[in-house]
């Protein structure tokens, strides 16, 4: 079966009680039982549920998985994950990382006896370099929050694995329509289907999903003991929205492309960030790795930091606001927003400036998502010479 016929259909046959072809909320904490212990495969709603079954059946065949176990968030998939490691151990992880990551590894797990080297993981010598013996894990985001820089997942899954190490890849980004991280190599996926795979910005959720049993079995064990499950109403939104993911992800692109076509040579424009540019550093492995480049732009317009500003006020269609991969276009000024909390000093050394801007290019008319872009670039002229 193909990607799109796969998100329709998988583990969303019709239900056998009374036929209803799409897959019910199963709004329930427990499970009526014929006698003690003697039950249909489920008992209680944080270990298993038939709509949350659904969902995770459907998220782990895109991306051909035999196993996927779905959360209440991105971060919690995220927290199940980390727990195949244990105190002592050491984990390698990319410098340009989702800042609530960041904030889980540094604040949370370190206090849990884990420790973390952050590097450069546009390059997998960097990585290797990071490895020490008690090194189990490598954390990967490819593309990367803002600056959609990529990591090569099949060189640094292979260096990882040599080394006893696993490699986990945050697909986020790129989503299951664009990269399969498990394919190239990687151990383990991860994703917040708040932003792409739920796609309609009325749903926060998180999954996770691998091939080797045991890695399950860890993973399931948590999503049960800690509890950060999802419930069903969100996965029937989750696995709505994931109906239309290839639909989406096609018009996406097809209006980011538009849109940098647009950007890439303007005279406000200072720098443009995008993996099907040519001129991206990636751009070659862009093209090995994902069947696509997605729908995220970042750039810099010439007036830096009080243009940006001012540009972020102006647009109409864009709305300014975190969260990324809705239906609908949003703006995001890095750092004053999502990576307001990382110093400046460190920002600009990791070229997040305070005039860098990012765009979730929506799947509204490509004239209007063009036109407000260009309004606001006019409307802030004036700022572009200090
Ligand atoms: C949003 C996001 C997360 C966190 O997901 P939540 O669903 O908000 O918990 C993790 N990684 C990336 C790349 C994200 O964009």
């Amino acid at each position: 079966m193909d990607f799109a016929t796969k998100a329709i259909h998988v583990g969303q046959e019709a239900e056998p009680v009374t036929g209803a072809t799409i897959v019910p909320i199963f709004q329930t904490s427990t499970y009526t039982q014929a006698s003690p212990g003697v039950h249909k495969g489920f008992d209680y709603s944080r270990t298993i549920n038939p709509t949350r079954v659904a969902l995770e059946a459907c998220l782990a065949s895109l991306e051909n998985a035999r196993f996927g176990s779905g959360f209440a968030s991105g971060m919690a998939a995220t927290s199940a994950v980390m727990n195949l490691l244990s105190s002592g151990d050491h984990a390698v992880v990319t410098d340009d990382l989702y800042g609530g990551t960041f904030r889980l590894f540094d604040k949370v797990f370190a206090r849990y006896g884990l420790t973390f080297t952050y590097v450069d993981a546009t390059d997998p010598r960097n990585i290797e370099r990071a490895m020490k013996p008690s090194t189990r894990m490598v954390w990967l985001e490819s593309p990367t929050n803002p600056l959609l820089k990529l990591a090569d997942i099949g060189a640094i899954a292979a260096i990882a694995r040599s080394r006893g190490a696993l490699t986990a890849v945050d697909n986020t980004f790129a989503t299951p329509y664009l990269q399969n991280p498990l394919d190239l190599g990687a151990d383990i996926v991860v994703h917040s289907t708040t932003k792409y795979v739920g796609g309609h910005s009325d749903a926060v959720g998180g999954f996770a999903a691998c091939n080797d049993k045991a890695i399950h079995d860890v993973i399931k064990f948590h999503q049960n003991a800690v509890g950060g499950v999802p419930g069903p109403f969100d996965c029937f939104l989750t696995l709505r929205g994931v109906k239309t993911l290839a639909i989406r992800m096609r018009e996406h692109e097809h209006n980011a492309r538009a849109l940098v076509a647009f950007l890439d040579g303007h005279e406000g424009v200072e720098r443009l960030y995008y993996p099907g540019l040519p001129s991206h550093p990636q751009h070659d492995l862009a093209k090995r790795q994902m069947r696509g480049f997605g729908g995220m732009v970042s750039f810099v317009l010439r007036g830096g930091s009080q243009r940006a500003h001012a540009f972020a006020s102006k647009t109409k269609v864009f709305s300014l606001a975190e969260s990324l991969g809705g239906v609908e276009s949003l703006i995001c000024h890095p750092a004053s927003m999502t990576h307001g909390s990382i110093p400046k000093e460190v920002r600009d050394e990791r070229g997040v400036t305070d005039g860098l801007l990012r765009l979730s290019v929506g799947i509204e008319s490509q004239a209007d998502i063009i036109g407000d872009v260009e309004q606001a670039i006019n409307a802030t002229r004036t700022l572009a010479v200090i």
